[in-house]
């Protein structure tokens, strides 16, 4: 399986212009990553999905969302809905990022909610799961991530289309990323929950000097970056890292 290189552009960049210009400088052929040893997913905000459409196939990347709605069409104004992406050509979204979790109030029950319809149009997941600072110097890191897990993927009868991002909220923006060593750890104890073959990917403060370590050495199936991504210089780095 290909390593899985997903870029979180969050909010930003904040003109039509500035995106265009990013998804062009990172597209394969200016950048020369190799598609076929490693799968990178862009995920815009979606007011540039568009944009990143024209760009995708002749830059060497696939589309992603940074969230959805588990709700198929009706009367939920300023939502997103599965079908609407898929209708799109978006293959990806990323449902339960802390984030979304922290300022929007997703619960576990939501993000279950999101990946289940997601799954039903066909979208492929990027599925976040992470524990907090406190969390972790109360020493509940392991059992924080299996609940998130489980509720997460609660009656979900086939997960084959979902990949794991373990983010911990901690490492997210903060330029503190998580130590190889206990990466490793930590992606063994989450590989006890899913599939053989599905991706665990690592996420928080990822960037050059530091994604190689996480493929090569924690074990890491791929890789999720957000700051690091509105650098086309810096991801394309980090893309080669991982081939
Ligand atoms: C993220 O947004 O998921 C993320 C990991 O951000 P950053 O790389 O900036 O820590």
């Amino acid at each position: 399986m290909k390593p899985l290189i997903i870029a979180n552009w969050k909010m930003n960049p904040v003109s039509l212009e500035e995106a265009k210009s990013l998804f062009s400088a990172l597209g394969e052929p200016t950048s020369g990553w190799n598609k076929r040893s490693v799968e990178v997913v862009i995920c815009p905000p979606f007011a540039w999905l568009a944009e990143g459409r024209q760009q995708a196939t002749e830059g060497g990347f696939t589309l992603g969302a940074q969230d959805v709605f588990y709700e198929d069409k009706g009367a939920f104004t300023g939502e997103i809905s599965p079908e609407m992406l898929k209708s799109s050509n978006v293959d990806y979204v990323i449902i339960g990022h802390s984030e979304r979790r922290k300022n929007f109030g997703e619960t576990d029950e939501i993000v279950n909610k999101k990946i289940k319809k997601a799954l039903e149009a066909g979208l492929k997941i990027i599925f976040c799961i992470g524990e907090t600072e406190e969390e972790r110097k109360a020493g509940k890191k392991n059992e924080v991530l299996q609940r998130q897990i489980q509720e997460g993927l609660k009656d979900v009868i086939d997960i084959k289309d979902v990949n794991v991002a373990y983010e911990p909220v901690w490492a997210i923006g903060t330029g503190n990323n998580c130590e190889v060593e206990e990466t490793k750890e930590t992606i063994e104890f989450i590989k006890k929950f899913v599939l053989k073959d599905t991706r665990v990917l690592y996420g928080g403060s990822v960037k050059s000097e530091n994604s190689g370590n996480y493929v090569k050495d924690a074990g890491a199936d791929g890789l999720l970056v957000g700051g690091a991504s509105l650098d086309a210089e810096e991801f394309v780095k980090i893309v080669k890292s991982a081939e």
